[in-house]
């Protein structure tokens, strides 16, 4: 009965969804929608379960062939899943990302905007596309340079890819404010109409700045293992 005094996970669900309500009713200018993706990655099918049971539908996983080892079996329970992929992707894994993610959050050079274009014209889908901005200009983090995601954006449009947003993740050190406000401004910039941001430390300023898309793992599943060899 230990259990009984530690949340579970549908009880995180609960509080995180009503938090993003809050929050929004607190903002200026709050998006029109945010929707919750909640980022599994590391966490068992069970503990996914529980939180589809509770009737939410929109995910995130970070590894192709994590997603391809959990996700089939789910999607065959409830169907109207949507899988996001919010993590770095390799050109070499392309067919397999688009044939399990709805939509990419991690688009960040031109020759895996290629590999996609050709992916999407061989299978006929059409992923939803974010292109990840290295919002802090950190050396060890993927993403476009924020003076470069202009010219970024108009090359990835060119290809008639379905580019609708930005994503990014801000230093982890730093008050994130800042970097959500510039991310948001980029977006306007350039046309797009979806912003992927805030994880589950700073998710309330997120919205804030106009989020759609809160990446949220911890707060909803607890802790990740990084000591499972297999998992990230
Ligand atoms: C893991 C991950 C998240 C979720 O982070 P939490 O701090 O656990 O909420 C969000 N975005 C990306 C890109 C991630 O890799």
């Amino acid at each position: 009965m230990s259990s009984v005094f530690k949340p579970s996970i549908t009880d995180n669900l609960i509080a995180i969804l009503t938090r993003i309500d809050a929050a929004r009713k607190d903002a200026v200018a709050p998006a029109p929608e945010t929707h919750l993706i909640a980022v599994s990655k590391t966490h068992p099918a069970e503990a996914i379960r529980s939180v589809l049971q509770a009737g939410h539908r929109l995910f995130g996983e970070s590894k192709v062939q994590e997603a391809q080892a959990k996700w089939p079996a789910l999607k065959a329970e409830f169907p109207d899943v949507e899988l996001h992929m919010v993590g770095h992707l390799q050109s070499n894994k392309v067919r397999e990302a688009v044939a399990i993610f709805d939509a990419i959050h991690s688009l960040d050079r031109i020759k895996l905007a290629h590999a996609l274009k050709a992916e999407c014209e061989r299978s006929g889908k059409n992923p939803l596309l974010f292109i990840q901005v290295n919002i802090g200009e950190e050396p060890q983090k993927s993403g476009v340079a924020p003076k470069d995601t202009l010219a970024f954006v108009a090359e990835v449009r060119a290809l008639g890819l379905n580019l609708q947003g930005l994503m990014c993740v801000p230093p982890a050190e730093a008050s994130p404010a800042p970097y959500f406000g510039l991310l948001n401004t980029l977006a306007a910039e350039a046309a797009l109409p979806l912003l992927s941001m805030g994880m589950s430390d700073d998710f309330d300023s997120a919205i804030r700045f106009g989020a759609t898309h809160l990446r949220i793992g911890t707060a909803i599943f607890g802790e990740r293992d990084y000591s499972k060899p297999d998992v990230n």
